[in-house]
């Protein structure tokens, strides 16, 4: 059973770029007869609320993008759909981690942290130098006291995690060249968005995750992830990013892509059918919807060197 799923974070509208994502994922699962999941990830507990989770999946109905599980009502046999309900999974998952003798307590703060990176970084990609990391790896015990208070890391090895990607071809990363040990829980307790991903993708039979570009060499960290928790891997396809006028990535500031923007000005077709235009579905931009186009959906119309300008 083919088996994807659409994570939005709660922090606002959707926007043309999330919608994207959206209906690559749906059509990619519809086309093969497979189940969509609707997973809000609103582990930002200040940044996320509630209603806007509502509005994502209002504005996922009104352009036809039906789930099979998910979303806040918790429908199917895997929930609970938010993260906010999940912390006994990611505790086990951190528990089953910490045995591997992986993971090791850090009180660096950002300024800590920030002082040790590189300055080369020119992306914002933040690449822990390992100032707390032990000499050795600890033996393989949990003395959970040795964690209070300081963020949870895990070692990462000096070899390439390599796969291919389904849009972008083949991957090869050096987790710790790229970002070094990463966090799987915050000093406050809050879970790392690498973690709660990869256990909700683990434990929800997720066999493809759809998503930006962006996330390219996370799935890298997640591949480490899964293989230490012994979880299958699913396949990874990664989109371009949508682009403004003078060819810069969509950012909130844009003005006219947010849905509240968009839903004011286009049908729910017409926004289908400029998309499907944009994923090389259909030749030309013409109102259509959703469900029209599953038949006709391949993923060999997208290639990595799109330039989506919209
Ligand atoms: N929650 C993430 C976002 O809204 C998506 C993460 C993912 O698809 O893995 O950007």
């Amino acid at each position: 059973m083919i088996k994807g799923r659409f994570a939005p974070s709660p922090t606002g509208r959707m926007h043309i770029g999330n919608v994207f994502t959206a209906l690559m994922s749906w059509l990619s699962v519809r086309s093969r007869g497979g189940e969509w999941v609707l997973r809000i990830e609103d582990l930002d507990r200040q940044r996320s609320k509630y209603e806007y989770a509502r509005q994502i999946e209002e504005d996922l109905s009104w352009l036809g993008l039906d789930w099979d599980e998910g979303g806040l009502d918790d429908i199917g046999p895997s929930g609970p759909y938010s993260q906010s309900g999940r912390d006994s999974f990611y505790q086990a998952a951190l528990e089953r981690l910490m045995a591997t003798g992986y993971t090791y307590p850090c009180r660096c703060t950002r300024h800590d942290i920030m002082a040790s990176n590189a300055p080369h970084q020119s992306d914002g990609r933040i690449i822990y130098g390992g100032k707390c990391r032990p000499a050795t790896l600890p033996e393989m015990s949990i003395d959970m006291q040795a964690y209070e208070h300081s963020a949870i890391r895990l070692y990462v090895p000096d070899r390439d995690i390599s796969f291919t990607d389904r849009v972008y071809g083949p991957q090869s990363y050096n987790l710790s060249r790229d970002c070094g040990d990463f966090v799987l829980r915050r000093a406050d307790g809050a879970w790392a968005y690498q973690l709660a991903v990869v256990v909700d993708d683990a434990l929800m039979g997720i066999t493809e995750v759809v998503r930006g570009n962006d996330l390219l060499l996370s799935a890298a960290q997640q591949q480490y992830l899964y293989r230490l928790m012994g979880f299958d891997v699913p396949e990874f396809a990664h989109l371009p990013l949508l682009c403004n006028p003078s060819g810069v990535r969509l950012s909130k500031r844009d003005k006219g892509i947010s849905m509240s923007e968009v839903r004011n000005s286009s049908t729910a077709d017409e926004i289908i059918g400029r998309l499907a235009y944009y994923g090389g579905i259909i030749p030309e931009a013409v109102p259509c919807k959703a469900s029209e186009l599953v038949d006709i959906f391949e993923w060999n119309n997208i290639s990595s060197d799109m330039r989506i300008i919209i």
